[in-house]
């Protein structure tokens, strides 16, 4: 048995903490959070806000109920402040002081936080970004108290694509933007300008190219660099996240090229009794083994079954990210797994695309709709890079199925030999995803 600490008690530390329980009902198991919730549901945030989630309670796992089930001592509003690692113990601040605790194992997994620079003219009580749950109250009772009628949302990724669907819900004018050419930069150009389009169907007004500069009036007028100004009683700046290092670098421990915490294929940092996983640190990507940050759910989970497992004797590697992701946005479904061609380019890579526009089933049956597909691979090979889908029905399922074939090595060549059950209301008979190979298929070096 061995003590074991867990710094964060959300995506990454809460997972781990069920984890090691899996195999491990012995060891003391310690998880510090500086908020006052922990295990909550950060993905689920933006529907309660435009009340598709209608209850609260529902993103929240009450912390007396999962200290029961897992046996795991939970500390919230605990916020660790440095770590001793020739002591092996924590010092963490609470309302009733400075303590301290001591462990075998030490696991960080403290997130990231919303960049939220302090732009001039800003007022805080109109201006919001979304990562916690009193983020998600403010936010809340902001529009209930208020009533605010117009939104600007800063940064069109995901979380500002989320934010504008549920805000647009509640019957607020959105206005996003965000300085780079395009939406969603998970995908590429191409792509996103038919979320464009569906943005502007539904009404978003769209200004990219150009960004926030400054706020007037009390923080109800944008001025952007351009020198065009937008006019809202709200604002969200989804623009990004930075990895939370502080305590890592504070006790010396190393840091990656990309500024997250730099671990092991275990999980392990360079003092191998501290783990971390999750948003604050970086790891080897699954295609191209150079580092990667990537803040997602899936990978906190599969890193969280690594440390459990090593913990406790168990060697299994993580074997590292694809960055597979995917959002609603309005009634479209955009998915990403791999990489761009703008992070091929810039690991020197060579490649070549093929893309479809196709439907999502047999056109006769009711309710086919369209659906756009994308697959970056190399010429000679065929090895699979990235692929990219936009669509309604079916999206998610060849998202499902390309990301499948990835991690398989497949290449293109497989992808018409897939045999992809079919039935009108699912596919056709050649499914998206063999045409997709065939047309890929035929643009191989032979
Ligand atoms: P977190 O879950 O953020 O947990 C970190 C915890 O550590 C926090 O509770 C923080 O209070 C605590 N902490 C930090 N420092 C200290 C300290 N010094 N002492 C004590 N406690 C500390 N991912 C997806 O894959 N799909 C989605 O649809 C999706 N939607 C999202 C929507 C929103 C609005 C947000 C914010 C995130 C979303 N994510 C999504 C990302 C996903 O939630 C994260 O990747 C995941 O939660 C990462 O887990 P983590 O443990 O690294 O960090």
């Amino acid at each position: 048995t061995q003590k074991v600490v867990i710094v964060g008690g959300v995506g990454g530390g809460a997972t781990v903490a069920a984890q090691i329980r899996r195999n491990d009902k012995d060891s003391e198991v310690i998880i510090f959070d500086k908020g006052n919730h922990i295990s909550f549901s950060n993905c689920g945030m933006p529907y309660y806000i435009g009340g598709t989630v209608e209850e609260r309670d529902n993103l929240l796992i009450p912390t007396d109920k999962f200290m029961e089930k897992y046996d795991v001592d939970v500390r919230v509003n605990s916020e660790v402040i440095a770590i001793d690692r020739n002591q092996k113990l924590i010092q963490y601040s609470t309302a009733s002081g400075i303590k301290e605790e001591t462990y075998d194992k030490l696991i960080l997994s403290p997130g990231a936080s919303a960049n939220a620079p302090n732009i001039e003219g800003i007022n805080e009580k109109r201006t919001f970004t979304l990562h916690t749950i009193p983020d998600m109250d403010q936010i809340h009772s902001f529009i209930k108290e208020k009533k605010p009628k117009t939104a600007a949302i800063v940064g069109a990724g995901f979380i500002g694509m989320e934010m504008v669907e549920n805000l647009h819900a509640l019957g607020l004018d959105c206005t996003v933007i965000d300085r780079s050419k395009q939406v969603t930069k998970i995908i590429e150009k191409d792509m996103a300008s038919i979320v464009e389009d569906h943005l502007k169907e539904k009404n978003v007004k769209l200004i990219l190219d150009d960004g926030l500069a400054s706020f007037s009036n009390d923080g109800r007028e944008l001025l952007l660099t351009s020198g065009k100004t937008v006019q809202a009683d709200m604002t969200i700046l989804a623009i990004g996240i930075k990895p939370n290092t502080k305590l890592a670098i504070d006790a010396s421990l190393k840091l990656g090229e990309t500024g997250a915490i730099h671990v092991n294929e275990f999980m392990q940092t360079t003092d191998p009794d501290i783990y971390a996983l999750g948003d604050a640190v970086e790891t080897m990507d699954q295609i191209t083994k150079t580092t990667r940050h990537v803040a997602l759910a899936w990978p906190a989970h599969r890193q969280a079954f690594i440390i459990a497992s090593h913990l406790d004797g168990e060697i299994i590697a993580y074997s590292g990210t694809l960055g597979s992701a995917i959002l609603k946005i309005f009634d479209l479904t955009v998915g990403a797994t791999g990489h761009t061609s703008t992070s091929l380019k810039r690991l020197g890579y060579t490649f070549k695309e093929a893309t479809l526009s196709t439907y999502s089933y047999a056109r006769y049956y009711p309710g086919s709709d369209k659906l756009w597909l994308k697959v970056l691979f190399d010429e000679k090979s065929g090895a699979i890079y990235g692929a990219h889908v936009v669509g309604f029905a079916g999206a998610d399922k060849r998202l499902a199925v390309l990301a499948t074939a990835i991690k398989a090595k497949l290449t293109v060549a497989d992808l018409p030999e897939l045999e992809l059950a079919y039935a009108p209301p699912y596919s056709s008979s050649k499914d998206p995803i063999n045409i997709l190979g065939y047309k890929a298929s035929a643009a191989l070096e032979r």
